[in-house]
Order: C-alpha cells, then sequence, then structure tokens
C-alpha cells in the first residue's frame, strides 16, 4: 500500500462540479489500495477576492488579520471535498492546519513550517479515511492563524508528503505539467519530461508560475518525487526530480518576473560593514532581495542597487528612506517599472558562452538590460517592463527551448525510476529530526577558490547592446567569465564587473584597453581576487542567510566586491588574502545548518 500525496489548486476546485472531479482522482487512488491525503487550496480566485475586500476598508491592513481572513478560503474548500467524498460513499475528514499541528513561525503572510505531526493524520488514514488537508495555513507558538504565502498550498503538499514519507506527492493544476516558459506568454512553449529539483528551484524563485518555490525546497530536501499534472486531462504531466530533461542543455527554462523593482542607494561611504547595514535591515523587514550590485563610483564612495519584487516596494522604500541618512549615502532611487528575466539550466555549469548569448539575442531585439547577476546555473537581466516580453520570447529562442528531447537525450539522463527506489526514509526521517524548522536552511559545502581575478568597467554608456559587446570582445581573448555584475548608475551610465581565472588576466586587461579606447570608461583589476561559496538549498529565498554571511565577513574586516545569489548558491568575491580566514569564518558561522 503506497501513500499519495494529491495536492489540488484553486482552478482545480473552482466549483462544486470540480470538486467532485477532484474527489473523485482521491477515490481511484483509494481503490488501488493506496492510502490518500488531499491538500486543497481556496475555490477559484477566491483568496484574490478576499484581499480586494480588505483592501477596500484598508490600503495596509494588519497582517494578522489578513491571515485570519484568508485562510477561511482553504476552509471551505476542504468541508466541501469531505462532503464530496461522502457523498461519494467514501470514509473523509478534513482538517486545518492548526488541526493537523502544522507549526509555524510567527511571520504573517509568509510563515515558514517549523513542524507537523503526523499523529492525527496517520491515525485517520488507518481508520481508512481520505485525509483532506488545507493548504496554505498553519499556527504559530500563540495559537495565530499564520499563511505560507501566496501559493502557499504547493509547500503544504510537499511538507506533508515529506512529514508522512509519502511514495508520491501529486500536484494537480490547471496546466499539463512544467514548461520551458509561461506558454501564455510564449506561445512556443513546450512542457518539459521531467525537470531537476535544482532547475526547477531557481525558475520558480525567479518567477516561473507553475510551483512554489518553497515547496521544491522541501521536494529536494526531503527527496520527495513530485508529479505536475493536469486537473482536466490524463496527459503525462512533469516529473520534478534528481534528473534533468537533458544532460547536456545549457538551459532547460526561462522565467520572466514581470512586477520587479529597482532601488538604488547612491554615494554609500565605501567603508566595510556600511552597505551591511541596509542589508541588514532588509533582511529583518524580512524582504528578499535578488539581484545585488555594488560599485564604486567616486573616492570612497559606492552605489548599491538591488531588486525586490514590487510587492515589497513599499516596504523597502521605508526601510531605504530611513537608512539613507544614518549610513551618510547621497541619495537614492526606486524604479519601479522593471521587470527580469532568467534562464535556468544545470548545462551551464560546464559550458562556456551562455551569457554571452543572452546578451545577443536581448541586443538583437533592441532591449536595453538595466541589471545583469549571475549564478552557477542561472543568469538574469533586468529590462524594463515593456520589453520584458519581447526578451523572453527573444531568450527562448535562442536557446531552441522549444525543440523536443530525442529518446536518446531522455535516456541519457535517465534515472527517475531509480530516483524511487532509493528514495531514502532514513536520511529524510534523520532530516526532520535534526532540523529545528523543516524549512530551515541546509548548507552542503562552503568553499574557497582563490585563483580568481576580478575586473570592473566603470561608466560604460548604457545602451542596448552594452554587454553583448564587451562580453564579445571578452571571448575573442578566449576568457572563461564566471560571475557577471553589471548596474546602472546615476546619468545613464553602467558599470560592469566580472570574474575570471587569474592566467587570463593579462589577455583580459588588453581587452579593456581597447574597450575603454571605444567608450570612454575606466577599468579596474584585482589579480588576487578568491571566490567564497556557500552551498545548499533555499539559500535565497531564506532572507536572513545572505545577511549572515556578509555580517560575518565584515567581522572578520572582509571587504566584499561581488555578490551573487541563488537558492543553491551564495557567492561573494573577497581579497585573496581574507580568503582562508573567511572560509572559517562561514564554516563557524553555519554549522547548525551544515550536514
Ligand atoms: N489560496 C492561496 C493562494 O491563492 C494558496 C494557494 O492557492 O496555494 O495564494
Ligand atoms: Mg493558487
Amino acid at each position: 500500500m503506497a501513500l499519495i500525496v494529491q495536492k489540488f489548486g484553486g482552478t482545480s476546485v473552482a466549483d462544486t462540479q470540480k470538486i467532485l472531479a477532484a474527489a473523485r482522482k482521491a477515490i481511484r487512488e483509494r481503490r488501488a489500495g493506496n492510502q490518500v491525503v488531499m491538500v486543497v487550496s481556496a475555490m477559484g480566485k477566491q483568496t484574490d477576492h478576499l484581499i480586494e475586500l480588505a483592501h477596500e476598508l484598508s490600503e495596509h491592513p494588519n497582517t494578522r488579520e489578513m491571515d485570519m481572513l484568508l485562510s477561511t478560503g482553504e476552509q471551505v474548500t476542504i468541508a466541501l471535498m469531505a462532503i464530496a467524498l461522502e457523498s461519494l460513499g467514501y470514509k473523509a475528514v478534513s482538517f486545518t492546519g492548526a488541526q493537523i499541528g502544522i507549526r509555524t513561525d510567527a511571520t504573517y503572510s509568509r510563515a515558514r513550517i517549523r513542524s507537523i505531526s503526523t499523529d492525527r493524520m496517520k491515525r485517520a488514514l488507518d481508520e481508512g479515511k481520505i485525509v483532506i488537508a488545507a493548504g496554505f495555513q498553519g499556527i504559530d507558538d500563540d495559537f495565530n492563524i499564520t499563511t505560507l504565502g501566496r501559493g502557499g498550498s504547493d509547500t503544504t503538499a510537499v511538507a506533508l508528503a515529506a512529514a508522512l514519507q509519502a511514495d508520491r506527492c501529486d500536484i494537480y493544476t490547471d496546466v499539463d505539467g512544467v514548461y520551458t516558459t509561461d506558454p501564455r506568454v510564449v506561445p512556443e512553449a513546450r512542457r518539459v519530461e521531467r525537470i531537476s529539483y535544482d532547475e526547477m528551484l531557481e525558475l520558480a524563485s525567479m518567477g516561473a508560475g507553475v510551483m512554489h518555490s518553497r515547496s521544491i525546497e522541501f521536494a529536494k530536501k526531503f527527496g520527495v518525487l513530485v508529479h505536475v499534472r493536469s486537473s482536466f486531462s490524463d496527459n503525462p504531466g512533469t516529473v520534478i526530480g534528481p534528473n534533468p530533461e537533458r544532460a547536456d542543455a545549457p538551459v532547460c527554462g526561462a522565467a520572466l518576473a514581470k512586477d520587479e523593482t529597482r532601488v538604488s542607494v547612491y554615494g554609500v561611504p565605501d567603508k566595510p560593514g556600511v552597505a551591511m547595514k541596509l542589508f541588514s535591515r532588509l533582511a529583518d523587514a524580512k524582504i528578499p532581495t535578488d539581484m545585488i550590485a555594488q560599485s564604486s563610483s567616486a573616492a570612497g564612495k559606492t552605489d548599491v542597487s538591488f531588486t525586490v519584487q514590487s510587492d515589497d516596494a513599499y516596504k523597502a522604500k521605508e526601510v531605504v528612506e530611513n537608512i539613507v541618512g544614518e549610513i551618510g549615502a547621497e541619495s537614492y532611487d526606486i524604479d519601479e517599472k522593471v521587470a527580469k528575466i532568467s534562464i535556468v539550466g544545470l548545462g551551464m555549469l560546464h559550458q562556456t558562452g551562455v551569457a554571452q548569448k543572452l546578451f545577443h539575442a536581448l541586443s538583437e531585439c533592441g532591449v536595453n538590460i538595466i541589471m545583469i547577476a549571475t549564478s552557477d546555473i542561472k543568469i538574469s537581466a533586468l529590462v524594463n517592463r515593456d520589453d520584458a516580453v519581447k526578451a523572453l520570447r527573444a531568450a527562448h529562442s535562442a536557446f531552441q527551448l522549444d525543440v523536443e528531447p530525442t529518446k536518446e537525450e531522455l535516456e541519457a539522463s535517465d534515472g527517475v525510476n531509480a530516483t524511487v527506489a532509493n528514495f531514502d526514509h532514513a536520511v529524510s526521517a534523520r532530516l526532520i529530526s535534526h532540523l529545528a524548522g523543516m524549512e530551515d536552511v541546509v548548507v552542503e559545502s562552503i568553499d574557497l577558490d582563490e585563483g580568481q581575478a576580478r575586473v570592473t568597467l566603470y561608466s560604460l554608456p548604457d545602451v542596448p547592446g552594452l554587454a553583448a559587446t564587451v562580453f564579445d570582445r571578452v571571448a575573442e581573448g578566449r576568457v572563461i567569465v564566471d560571475m557577471i555584475v553589471q548596474s546602472s548608475g546615476r546619468d545613464n551610465l553602467a558599470n560592469i564587473t566580472f570574474t575570471i581565472p587569474r592566467d587570463e588576466l593579462e589577455a583580459v586587461v588588453a581587452v579593456a584597453d581597447r574597450l575603454c579606447e571605444t567608450y570612454g570608461c575606466n577599468s579596474e583589476f584585482d589579480a588576487r581576487a578568491a571566490k567564497l561559496t556557500v552551498r545548499g538549498s533555499g539559500l535565497r529565498s531564506h532572507t536572513g542567510l545572505a545577511f549572515r554571511m556578509f555580517r560575518t565577513l565584515g567581522e572578520g574586516n572582509v571587504n566584499v566586491s561581488v555578490i551573487s545569489l541563488s537558492e543553491r548558491c551564495a557567492a561573494v568575491i573577497v581579497d585573496e588574502a581574507h580568503g582562508k580566514s573567511g572560509r572559517e569564518n562561514l564554516i563557524k558561522e553555519f554549522s547548525e545548518e551544515t550536514f
């Protein structure tokens, strides 16, 4: 007898007929002799509707009351689902988040799960009942109702699958799987057969609507095999597991985050700890920052730019407004009309020229890049919101994401079935009992790469095609570029920083000299750079982590010049002289989270 968790999103339970259809999917598994736990969302657009009601009364409603309000959506669905199952002759019982014992922290509207007690669910399952759990909600230590953030039912489902050591977690939704990008935006987008946890995690966290990114973090950490499939058809869907679809493709998908906001703080005193103060305040306010670019502009001053989701723009503005005077910065500005496109793929770990290809694709359709940030398996470009769709389509076609993999390619990256057998319950049980909170970040390793050099080009004209030209020239010198950061400063000037293997520096200096002649820009080199990398999962979305990394380095007087954040790795460039001590301090700082 297997244990299956089935999750039904809002569109799959939008009316009573759809609730009945979902109930039949659970019954099918039950009749096959399996135990079934259903996790359901609020019906249709109910959550949006409730939010609108609150906003009719207040511009910034109390967050505790918002969670109280929004949790009612799921409570309606669980009761109706139980009624539907009983009407079809099956025993069922519904539970709210509190009743199943989903304990969270007290961060209203984006609470994190700390623990789940499985006793009550197991008893009901043993009595032959189909268990129906409310998605998206839990309670904190004071019994306040909390919610996990929009789309959080996915996270509930995968977390329950992990805690119950389920054999599978099926996510039923209104699309028939994971696509190379949103097919409503790019019609050529294609359903992928399978995708690796790491790729899905970055795509989801970069805006791919299909799964809540924290749910993938869970799945990876606890080895839950997730099957995304359509509620309305029997199409094969997409399996999210340890294996990529193609072993050798540089890019597996592209994501668009339409509602991004860029924040730049100008003229920040360039002393250790100052920029850190800014990020610590943002972390305290639980505002996730994504792309981060720092660059020296005038003597002793640096500009810091970062992006946040537009939902957080208001809070970020408050934080920045307060801190500008305090840290002695000159000014700040906020651009709320930007969007971020990202390409993701495990294959880019071993391939060169991937970023360059993206820059070309954007340049050829006349899109100006406002910011660039790269990490090991992800490249993001910030563009004007009006250019976003054009940019996404260009990226999708440049990497031929519409082309189906061949049978041979699929076989070459096979192993998904092997994973089911390998799913190691003992390991995940240990992990669950070890983590104080199920959603705590997990650190796998902390590495130091000493052979790096950093190159910065200052005051380049911020025009379409700039990054393409710069990296074409660099590539002509056969140089392998690692991290790339571009930021737009004041007066329509851009700075580009990148890192290279140290022994390539001489070639790059020559290239940079020529670029400076062409553009009238300045360059700066650091031949003694080192890269410190923290690997794990959930590193970007755990807002406090990057800050702890900066603080730890700052306290050891280590100056950080380049920052790159993704879900699976957080990397910084530091002075080589501080590499070893920096690594030791980080190992100490993250000892609790390291396995
Ligand atoms: N009902 C919640 C929302 O719309 C949770 C979910 O659907 O996953 O965000
Ligand atoms: Mg939803």
